[in-house]
């Protein structure tokens, strides 16, 4: 059986009117100052010692490890990652629930580079009319300049985005001079280049499209929503029953009918960067970008409206209510994340530069000598977080008449015990053989006992692990 043809409809180029107005500036600043954080961050340099990378915010693969400013996550720490990802979203329902699809409208990469793709079409193409009018016309030297002049700005813009995505995995300054030279490493110019097409294709060919039919945070935001959250709408009560006509409107309210203060000027729907009518109510398309509301502002300034007809507000209000902030679910939301907030900086205040694990082995599990001690064996794993090499001496606490030994290591201190050489980032493995040589008497057949690792230098750190020591029975 074919398909109802009327459900379904080609799909219609969008030219969005270009709207000044408070929202805009905001959105303008937006762009500013994510698109500049963008390009400047990894520029920004960052002391962190000799031998160590100088860039304030660096994911270096090759060493497996993520540079923060001060901070440096390590590959053991990539559930940190994981953290940082929940984290966002949580925050990401928090604002939604607060403000609607504000992320949408202000802060999503795609709306910001599409915005900026749109503003070089309207520089070199002209206004919306324009732009319509150019694309039906039969192809001239003037069509033809200024859409090659379109595409390689967009291609530029896409080319400097890939590049400047790729500054944050390579030293900055040395990379971008070898895009220029010809010089940059193979995986630079794909990473560059797939990012340039993308970007193209994203933010300059599909453009709403992305938003409508690639992002699953669309389908779902309304779920995230309630009567309290801010959205972008059109006051019904106001507006309708709109009229458009001057002559209609006077002859309507001559007859003593009520009259909207909608003057269906199409205004709202000519800026909107998605084509929707937001006079129709809620609709997943919308990004919540308020150019409608800039468009509905001005109509209001110029034709004497006595309210703007589309807004901030939230369906509570629109119905006559207040918005409550403070609801469960915001509750809910920000403990949350100042829960995880609070987690993180614990973490961070009690990470020490080292770490150790010691796991007894259980088969056997001890060992009887010719010399009549008895022996324990370990397995340990320690982990030098520090920015350089170090040499740490391990001990045991707890057990008397202790010897250890470390399989492979021979270097030990005055006092017998060993000394490891560890190099930063490396996690060494170990074999521990703890020998308790003469027994005090009487014995017990388990006893606790602590390994104990400290650096030889005072940035290196110190940690201890409990464990235990396990005999014959008496
Ligand atoms: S309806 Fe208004 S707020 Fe929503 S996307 Fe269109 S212009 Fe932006
Ligand atoms: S801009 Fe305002 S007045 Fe004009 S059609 Fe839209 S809602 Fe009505």
């Amino acid at each position: 059986m074919s398909p109802d043809p009327a459900l379904y409809a080609r799909w219609q180029k969008i030219y969005p009117r270009y709207q000044s107005g408070f929202f805009r500036n905001l959105r303008w600043l937006s762009t500013l100052i994510l698109v500049g954080l963008y390009a400047f961050l990894p520029f920004v340099r960052w002391d962190r010692g000799a031998d160590l990378p100088n860039q304030a915010i660096l994911f270096d693969l090759p060493a497996r490890k993520f540079y923060l400013f001060s901070l440096t996550i390590w590959p053991q720490e990539i559930f940190l990652l994981a953290f940082a990802l929940i984290f966002m979203a949580i925050a990401l329902f928090f604002m939604t629930a607060i403000a609607g699809r504000v992320f949408c409208g202000y802060f999503c990469f795609q709306t910001i580079w599409t915005d900026l793709f749109l503003q070089v079409e309207r520089w070199v193409e002209g206004s919306r009319k324009r732009r319509m009018n150019r694309d039906v016309e039969p192809w001239t030297f003037d069509r033809g300049w200024r859409k090659g002049v379109k595409h390689t700005l967009w291609l530029l813009i896409g080319w400097y985005t890939g590049a400047i995505f790729t500054a944050y995995f390579v030293d900055a300054p040395t990379l971008l001079p070898a895009f220029w030279h010809g010089t940059a490493p193979f995986a630079a110019w794909f990473t560059a280049g797939f990012l340039t097409m993308t970007t193209y294709l994203f933010a300059g060919m599909a453009r709403e499209q992305v938003c409508i039919f690639m992002c699953p945070y669309a389908r779902f935001q309304g779920a995230m929503y309630d009567e309290h959250s801010l959205i972008v709408a059109y006051d019904e009560g106001a507006g309708e029953p709109r009229q458009g006509n001057r002559r209609d409107r006077q002859a309507t309210q001559h007859r003593g009918e009520r009259v909207g203060w909608c003057i269906d000027c199409h205004e709202c729907v000519t800026v909107c960067p998605t084509g929707i009518d937001i006079r129709n109510g809620q609709q997943y398309e919308c990004i919540t970008c308020a150019a409608c509301v800039d468009a509905c502002a001005s109509v209001r300034d110029r034709v004497g409206m006595p309210v703007t007809l589309i807004r901030y507000t939230s369906l509570s209000e629109l119905g006559g209510g207040k918005i409550a902030w403070f609801r469960p679910r915001i509750l809910a939301y920000s403990g949350l994340m100042v829960a995880m907030l609070v987690g993180v900086v614990v973490y961070f205040g009690v990470r020490t530069p080292l770490e150790m694990t010691v796991i007894r082995n259980r088969q056997p599990i001890f060992i009887r000598l010719s010399d009549g001690g008895i022996q324990n064996n370990y397995t340990a794993h320690i982990l030098n977080r520090s920015p350089k090499p170090q040499q740490y001496v391990l001990q045991v606490e707890g057990l008397d008449h202790a010897a250890l030994s470390v399989a492979a290591i021979s270097q030990k201190t005055a006092e017998g015990w060993p000394v490891l050489t560890v190099e930063s980032g490396e996690v060494m493995p170990l074999s521990l053989y703890l020998k308790q040589t003469t027994g005090p008497e009487p014995i017990q057949e388990q006893q606790a006992v602590r390994f104990a690792l400290h650096a030889v230098e005072s940035d290196g750190g110190a940690t201890v692990y409990h464990s235990v020591f396990i005999r014959p029975k008496p």
